[in-house]
């Protein structure tokens, strides 16, 4: 290998993909709802794609091969997989008769047809965006069966810009996939690298003939800790990159490792005969044997990731020309990078023209991080040339502490001054029997989770209250008039335990987040969920207070409409720090627990208005768990506090619910027994109540709901079928803890199946209960 690869000297490993102003996610809807054809749609993505390529292009990063080619339709696991052919068999044929995957077979992987369930969804790494997981059987069959990598290079190449193609690399696309339903209990996908290599290799050799000089494969999975032993993830590392090193005609690969440290795997993974290295040094560390990776990268390009592409601040240029001093000092070939692709940040802060000036001069979203690169690029070429850029970064930095608002004297005197017994209620026998006492309720007691469907009236509203088209007074009118009928629709149909069913509420971390000290929300900000959905994570960049309720009128007026318990719905501290993008000048534990004492603040004044039973969600709860075990423990810890921080203040007689939004339970079982709610809602119904079992072993001795009804899909539950779902938990869980509820709220469902489906469970609920 030769001493310079040419990797260039700035580079990105991935950019925002919807658009600017969220044309790719409008196109892509238009067509699922006939409004806009398949060439519209490729009209439009080009145009997308066409953008970015002179964006990134005007903001410097000039040098061929520095932009990735990482535009997708919806998700780049699914791309990986439509180029690899892993399409599974229940889908019968998908591929047109060039043995293609067309665009619609794709959107069909997706999103599901009528017999079809889409491919399952889940996180991505420790982000809030969702990939879809392939499902890999022993027969899958592989080969190339979509060009959509090579067209797009071609395109790019055609208007003047050599792309660096991305795929998610082979060992992180197998780590990342399922075994088929029909799969023997024994198979692994990774079983299946050595089939899938050749197909890697075709593609290499194809976007070689392209013209592509180097592709980016994306190996993040080698940074978590999983259910592999390390001496099998190295063998795999080695096998896949020796084979594909050794593909004839093949582009020069870059290796990327975003999302944290290699640890035990980097010395395998920095000798894989690549020609460049990725390493994630904003999360993860500067290795500490320096000859040892100089000599394991023989030669090859290592690109320092060392600006965040995950949150929006500002990047410590001077600590990060400090990495690169040490890396440089021990004689290595060096390039610059983001730490991860920059599609978990919105595209450009200087839209953000209604945020106050000092607090944007903070924020580097994706076309700030890109600037951010270059500097450091530059500061390796020429370090005296950077140094007023850094030197600027410094003093902005520096300057935050200093602003109102970022230090409360209040909240930090108040956070100090906590001690133990602010972080616990009374035992939870005495709990249990003062609420009984104040509830009255049947065994078997129904709730929903909180949010009725969002009508298109009352997103109207509040677009047009928003507008300044409704007063003050009107929307509320509005809305009363709907929680009214939420209110009596719950009480024609049997409901136990009533909600107001949250329809003021535009999201349910937005809405805190509107409410509260210490955030601020933007107007362009949209990052990818998945597909194309989108969402606007606030900004939480100060000491977080609530000058004033936020619930409690509300909550005051849903229960003055009836005599049944109205739970009050507030969002948990972990969920809303998940959601937002969070301050980096602090621990999050710091952070986690102002929001708590706000949160508790709000308790004690839902309490004063006469609620009597209180819900805060934590559905983000196991979003957050670090990748690395040894890092779990300490989170686990400072996010259970946080919750008892926010509720523990809650009177003896007071009931506690939670709700999270996962049926995977067991790695964190401890953890939500920790959070001493007095009931928690679970999602269970997909998984046929499987976490009942995980209840049961655990000896889980506190109110539980897991779903009995899947609010994910407008299909509607038989009242056999949730019955049998409650006998299963009544078979594991004593009766008197359980409680019947849908998995989680109902905002994305209609009313038509939503009423049919809440019938089914009261009616279901009274038939299991006669039975007890
Ligand atoms: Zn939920």
């Amino acid at each position: 290998m030769t001493a310079t690869t040419n990797f260039p000297t700035a580079s990105i490993l991935g950019y925002p993909r919807i658009g600017r102003r969220r044309e790719l996610k409008k196109a892509v809807e238009a067509y699922w709802a006939g409004k806009i054809s398949l060439g519209e749609l490729d009209t439009a993505a080009k145009e997308v794609q066409l953008t970015t390529l002179n964006r990134l292009r005007d903001l410097g990063l000039d040098q061929p091969d520095a932009i990735p080619g990482t535009f997708s339709y919806y998700d780049q696991v699914l791309d990986t997989a439509a180029h690899l052919g892993a399409i599974p068999a229940r889908f019968g044929e998908l591929l047109d008769h060039n043995g293609a995957l067309g665009l619609d077979g794709y959107f069909t992987l997706a999103r599901g047809n009528a017999e079809q369930q889409p491919l399952e969804m889940t996180k991505w790494f420790d982000s809030n965006y969702h990939y879809l997981v392939p499902e890999i059987a022993p027969d899958t069959h592989f080969s190339v069966t979509s060009n959509r990598l090579i067209e797009d290079f071609e395109f790019a190449l055609a208007n003047g810009v050599r792309t660096r193609p991305y795929l998610v690399g082979p060992v992180t696309f197998l780590l990342l996939s399922k075994a088929a339903d029909n799969a023997p209990a024994d198979f692994s996908p990774l079983a299946k690298l050595d089939e899938i290599l050749p197909i890697y290799a075709e593609l290499l050799q194809r976007l070689a003939r392209a013209g592509a000089e180097w592709v980016q494969l994306d190996e993040p999975a080698l940074v978590v800790d999983g259910e592999l032993p390390v001496e099998q993830l190295q063998a795999a590392v080695t096998t896949a990159y020796q084979q594909l090193a050794a593909a004839p005609a093949r582009p020069k690969l870059l290796l990327s490792t975003p999302y944290g440290s290699l640890d035990a795997l980097l010395e395998t993974v920095a000798a894989a005969p690549v020609e460049a290295l990725h390493l994630d040094l904003f999360k993860g560390k500067v290795p500490a044997d320096l000859p040892g990776l100089k000599n394991a990268l023989a030669g090859k390009t290592l690109v320092a990731g060392l600006v965040d592409g995950h949150n929006i601040w500002r990047n410590d240029l001077a600590a990060a020309a400090a990495k690169l001093d040490t890396l440089s000092s021990a004689g290595i070939n060096l390039a610059v990078s983001t730490s991860t692709s920059t599609f978990h940040v919105p595209h450009d802060a200087a839209e953000e023209i209604q945020l106050n000036e000092q607090l944007r001069s903070w924020l580097a979203f994706a076309d700030q991080k890109v600037g951010e690169v270059i500097t450091l690029a530059g500061y390796l070429a020429d370090a005296a040339s950077a140094q007023q850029a850094i030197s600027d970064a410094s003093l902005i930095i520096a300057g935050r502490s200093q602003t109102p608002g970022v230090q409360r004297s209040e909240v930090r005197q108040r956070l100090a001054a906590l001690s133990a017994a602010d972080f616990s209620r009374d035992d939870y026998a005495n709990r249990a029997k003062a609420q009984q006492e104040q509830l009255q309720l049947p065994l078997l007691p129904t709730t929903t989770i909180g949010s009725f469907p969002q009508t298109g009236e009352i997103r109207s509203a509040r677009a047009r209250a928003n507008r300044g088209e409704l007063d003050d007074a009107q929307y509320q009118q509005l809305m009363r008039e709907e929680i009214r009928r939420v209110v009596e629709l719950q009480e024609g149909l049997g409901f136990d335990v009533l909600v107001h069913g949250e329809p003021e509420r535009n999201d349910m971390v937005q809405y805190f987040a509107e409410n509260l000290e210490g955030f601020d929300v933007t107007v362009h900000g949209w990052v990818q969920s998945y597909g194309s959905r989108c969402t606007r994570p606030s900004i939480l960049w100060g000491d977080v207070t609530r000058s004033q309720p936020i619930t409690v009128e509300w909550a005051a007026f849903a229960q003055s409409l009836t005599e049944k318990p109205m739970k009050g719905m507030l969002t948990g501290p972990v969920t809303i720090l998940a959601w937002s993008f969070v301050r980096d000048d602090q621990p999050l534990k710091d952070t986690a627990n102002q929001v708590a004492l706000a949160l508790r603040d709000e308790i004690a004044d839902l309490e004063a208005a006469g609620i009597k039973i209180i819900q805060v969600d934590e559905p983000a709860l196991r979003e957050l768990l670090p990748l690395r075990k040894a890092d779990q423990p300490e989170y686990l810890d400072w996010s259970v506090q946080a919750f008892r921080l926010a509720t523990s203040g809650a009177t003896t007689s007071t009931q506690v619910h939670t709700h999270l939004c996962y049926s995977e339970f067991g790695v964190v079982i401890d953890a939500i027994d920790g959070l001493d709610a007095d009931v928690t809602s679970i999602e269970a119904a997909r998984s046929r109540m499987e976490v009942v079992n995980d209840l049961q072993s655990h000896g889980f001795g506190r109110g539980v709901g897991p779903g009995v009804y899947d609010i994910h899909s407008p299909r509607v539950p038989g009242e056999a079928e949730v019955s049998e779902l409650l006998r299963t938990a009544v078979d594991h869980v004593p009766a008197r803890q359980l409680w019947v509820n849908p998995d989680c709220g109902l905002k994305t469902r209609g009313y038509i199946e939503t009423e049919e489906s809440l019938r089914n469970l009261v009616a279901a609920t009274k038939e299991v209960r006669a039975q007890l």
